[in-house]
């Protein structure tokens, strides 16, 4: 029992993978994400169960992330999406990370490692933005291997937008002018957790990189088919309740009087706050679970306490536990849920649970 603490279902995390890795099949490598410390599920742990079930790749935003995973053991190939800035170029050969590259003038700066080559097909944020001929030159030019050859999708949920059409479209013809050329990389990769879950076959390739849907989450998107695979949210987050009492019809509630209470209850004071990463948006608006069932919360969520009604539990007590993501007797709540009440998405409830928050790993 903590204050308030994440539990992580190693289980869940391996049956969510394997699931992945049946559905696209053995012709296609799965690279889980683990960038932002695995959605907040804990980079090293989370790539010990992944790697021991088979992940070859695993794939971080920043060279910080690629160095955590080296010096936690992590000996898989490890893929930098999100840009190596010029001091950072020395560890990737020293840590064996490899980079994906966004610029050609990259191609000659990071000496003779294998790398990945980014084409902004569409997305207009990172990758490299030239013909196809200027990117065959510029491969041609170096020693360098063209290991890989990768973009991503905007709007990849979407399935009234053309948007992904055509990004596959402007990838494809790269592609043709590197083959055309000589250049075939060993892998091709275009499809995060959405176009696996929404199925988009024809983006798979041979290799996908699901970040969400390895934690237990997908995108429901526009005139979007039904999700391929059930994946199941590996996280449970919980929290002690810290005081318990009555309060009278009229009070005002919290920082702002945010909330006047309009019948005599009984509230709960919890051990969490936004400084946990309890979203500020869910004042007056989310839910909580405790006594089995979903307990609104009273007011303005404070930095370290929250304040809910538990007219409905008169047994609950401090010291015992309240949920805010998972389940609580016939009550189940996940992070799409409170990404909604937030007004947020579910990739930002997950990556703002701070590092106060304990983890527990079950
Ligand atoms: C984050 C990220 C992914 C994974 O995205 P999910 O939606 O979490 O599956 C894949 N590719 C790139 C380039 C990313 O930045």
């Amino acid at each position: 029992m903590m204050r308030c603490w994440v539990e992580i279902s190693r289980e869940r995390l391996a049956a969510n993978f394997q699931a992945i890795r049946k559905a696209v099949g053995e012709s296609v490598a799965v690279m889980p994400v683990v960038k932002a410390d695995a959605y907040r599920h804990g980079a090293a742990e989370v790539a010990a169960v992944l790697t021991a079930e088979g992940a070859e790749w695993l794939a971080v935003s920043s060279v910080d992330e690629g160095l955590h995973l080296r010096r936690h053991g992590v000996a898989a190939r490890v893929l930098i999406m999100g840009g190596v800035l010029p001091w950072e170029r020395p560890l990737l050969k020293e840590f064996e990370l490899t980079p994906a590259i966004h610029d050609l003038a990259d191609i000659g700066a990071i000496g003779d490692i294998p790398y990945h080559l980014k084409v902004d097909s569409g997305m207009g944020r990172l990758g490299v933005r030239a013909t196809p001929r200027e990117i065959v030159e510029a491969v041609a030019a170096h020693p360098a291997t063209l290991e890989g050859l990768m973009t991503h999708f905007a709007s990849s949920a979407d399935f009234s937008s053309p948007q992904t059409d055509l990004q596959v479209e402007t990838f494809e013809a790269v592609r043709e002018a590197l083959s055309a050329g000589g250049h075939s990389p060993r892998y091709v990769h275009m499809a995060s957790t959405n176009p696996v879950m929404l199925p988009r076959r024809h983006t798979w390739q041979n290799m996908v990189r699901p970040g969400i849907a390895v934690y237990g989450y997908w995108t429901p998107g526009k005139e979007a088919p039904r999700p391929l695979l059930e994946v199941k949210p590996v996280l449970a987050w919980k929290a002690s309740i810290v005081l318990v009492k009555e309060i009278e019809r009229g009070s005002p509630l919290g920082y702002g009087a945010m909330y006047w209470a309009q019948r005599d209850m009984r509230i709960a004071v919890l051990g969490i706050g936004y400084a946990d990463g309890l979203p500020h948006k869910l004042s007056n608006r989310g839910r909580i679970l405790a006594g089995g069932r979903p307990a609104p919360i009273l007011g303005a969520v404070s930095m370290d306490l929250t304040t809910i009604d538990i007219t409905h539990a008169p047994h609950l007590k401090a010291g015992d536990t309240v949920t805010i993501i998972g389940s609580d007797g016939d009550a189940q709540q996940d992070a799409r849920h409170l990404a909604r009440a937030a007004g947020t998405i579910t990739y930002a409830v997950l990556c703002g649970i701070s590092s106060r928050v304990k983890r527990v790993y079950v």
